[in-house]
């Protein structure tokens, strides 16, 4: 099966859907990979280097024309599509809500089209989310451009000639590009503060050692899988009072706030710019959905009050070869996903594949509906930057009180019951044993469903120690006669060495997620900030 990698057309985009790394990989699902000549130029990998890693160089007709499966970046324009291999599949960014005719047009030609921007975002897709790939690398681009523009060092000074301080960062909207830029800043020396309506990122943010800011308005931004809600006009008033009184004593604002589906938010007012020092910067990554500042222009660099307002919308772009080289990898685990024995596979009831699936058997398709949205949390109070953030206790929440109290009883009476039984007919040395037993079970089943999923990696160590003290209980009941005793002590000792041998596997794969890649030098958490 062939697969094309056409060049990018859209106006100075660097970046390409495959790398010579990636190629390797795809020929090794068993891939014939073509790649249109050039296309890597931008990102500075040669067709030379593409050869060597086993792809076919080609003209852009045949690339479109001849293959059974496209992967690029950018969406399609018309006359991409026009030259689509009929029944192929596409997959790349879509983004149908920006050009309305374009699904038509991919039904039309009967293309499986794949927006990589609705793969949900579930721990199964991490591996395959280039917007948190993108948003990382735009997040992180974003703090260079600001230093780039600001006329003074981001991290403190102290020379012969006198001290300088250090430049002061807010950040707007703590998701991926948020919390990158955070770290950035503060890598820079920065002193760095944030807000988002997200509860949740209060610590994120703290743990990369900036402040995090609230507003008085009482409402949590929590839309439902890590995305934020719009929010009321009292709560957007509330944060532009607290943007405009942060302007006059902030160096430089990023912003990246975004609701999905929405225009973004106008946060950082004409005021809040007036009242910036001159020379300080504003960088909206919020451009290319009409900027979170006022008088951003997307797509430029202009100077407003003596503000360098940086609105440019291709700063993933601006790093071509790490950004190329993070989509590809995202592209490939998702082929990994479809591509079975050379052949495509598009399981419809695959919960990834699906909600990203925009076209399918000359069909449009239409959306799933989102996932549940989760319970609002509260929010906190008063315009401040709280002091340097300390280290939070672990979380303790576990279940609500009306079912922790259910449970209790219900747990209670079984042990009551049973032990009357057990009193009534059974030897005393049953009627002991049977006591720990069924108290064991009870305290068991009470640490397992109460505790938070969040902490099950630690639970895996305590449970594992009591099953290293089954164990040993289990080896002590085994004697050389065959009786039920030494049954199930073998029984016991074998179900506790399979617990401890799960929990182990399960805990070294958790362990994993949070090493750094040689091969990127992020670790999987960290791409993602996930949850
Ligand atoms: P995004 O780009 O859509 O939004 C950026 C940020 O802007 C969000 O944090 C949002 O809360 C914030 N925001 C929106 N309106 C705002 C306002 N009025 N004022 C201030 N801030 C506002 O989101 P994103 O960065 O792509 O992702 C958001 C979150 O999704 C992540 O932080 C993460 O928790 C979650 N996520 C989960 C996975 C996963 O696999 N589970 C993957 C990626 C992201």
């Amino acid at each position: 099966m062939r697969l094309g990698v056409p060049k990018e057309i859209y106006a100075g985009e660097r970046r390409v859907a495959a790398t010579p790394e990636s190629v390797k990989k795809l020929r090794g699902m068993g891939l014939d990979v073509v790649i249109e000549r050039g296309a890597g130029t931008g990102s500075g990998y040669t067709d030379e280097a593409y050869e060597a890693a086993g792809a076919t160089m080609a003209d852009v007709q045949s690339v479109w024309g001849e293959s059974d499966l496209v992967i690029k970046v950018r969406p399609p324009s018309h006359p991409e599509v026009a030259k689509i291999n009929t029944g192929a599949m596409l997959v790349s960014l879509l983004q149908p809500e920006r050009d309305e005719a374009l699904p038509a047009l991919l039904a039309a030609r009967k293309v499986s089209a794949i927006a990589l921007e609705r793969i949900p975002r579930v721990t199964r897709a991490q591996k395959m989310d280039v917007l948190s790939s993108m948003a990382n690398l735009a997040g992180y681009r974003a703090v260079l451009e600001a230093a780039h523009h600001y006329q003074g060092f981001f991290g403190p000074q102290v020379t012969a000639a006198g001290t300088m301080p250090p430049a002061r960062v807010l950040v707007i909207g703590a998701g991926v590009a948020g919390l990158a830029a955070v770290a950035a800043a503060r890598a820079l020396g920065a002193e760095v503060r944030a807000f988002d309506t997200r509860k949740a990122t209060k610590e994120q943010v703290e743990s990369l050692g900036a402040a995090f800011l609230t507003v008085e308005v009482e409402e949590d931004g929590e839309g439902g899988g890590g995305y934020a809600k719009e929010m009321s006009p009292a709560f957007i008033a509330a944060e532009m009072a607290l943007f405009r009184a942060q302007a006059a004593e902030v160096d430089v604002i990023v912003t990246t706030a975004l609701v999905p589906g929405k225009k973004a938010p106008i946060l950082v007012k004409e005021e809040a710019v007036v009242a910036m020092k001159r020379g300080s910067v504003v960088v909206d990554l919020a451009a290319e959905q009409g900027g979170n500042c006022e008088l951003c222009v997307p797509g430029d660099i202009v100077e407003r009050h003596g503000v360098t307002i940086v609105g440019v919308t291709d700063l993933a772009s601006r790093m071509g070869a790490s950004a190329s080289r993070l989509f590809a990898n995202n592209v490939v685990h998702l082929l990994a996903e479809i591509v079975d024995g050379a052949k495509l596979h598009v399981d419809l009831e695959d919960d990834v594949i699906r909600p990203a699936l925009v076209t399918h058997a000359g069909e449009v398709l239409p959306r799933p509906p989102p996932k549940a949205v989760a319970p609002p949390a509260r929010a906190s109070t008063r315009p401040r930057v709280p002091p340097a953030p300390e280290a939070k206790p672990a979380q303790k929440d576990i279940r609500s009180p009306t079912r922790r109290a259910w449970g209790t009883t219900v747990g209670g009476m079984g042990v009551i019951v049973a032990l009357f039984v057990a009193g009534r007919f059974a030897p005393s040395d049953l009627l002991q044993h049977s006591t720990v037993f069924i108290l064991a079970c009870f305290v068991g089943w009470q640490v397992i469903w109460s505790v938070t999923a969040a902490l099950h990696t630690p639970l895996m160590s305590v449970t594992n120690a009591i099953s290293g003290i089954i164990i040993i209980g289990g080896m002590l009941q085994v004697s050389s006669t065959l009786d039920a005793a030494s049954v199930l002590g073998a029984l016991a000792a074998l179900f506790a060495a399979i617990n401890i041998a799960g929990g182990f596997l399960v805990t070294e794969r958790m362990l994993r997620m949070f090493r750094r890649e040689p091969s990127t030098g992020a670790s999987t958490a960290e791409k993602g900030h996930r949850r």
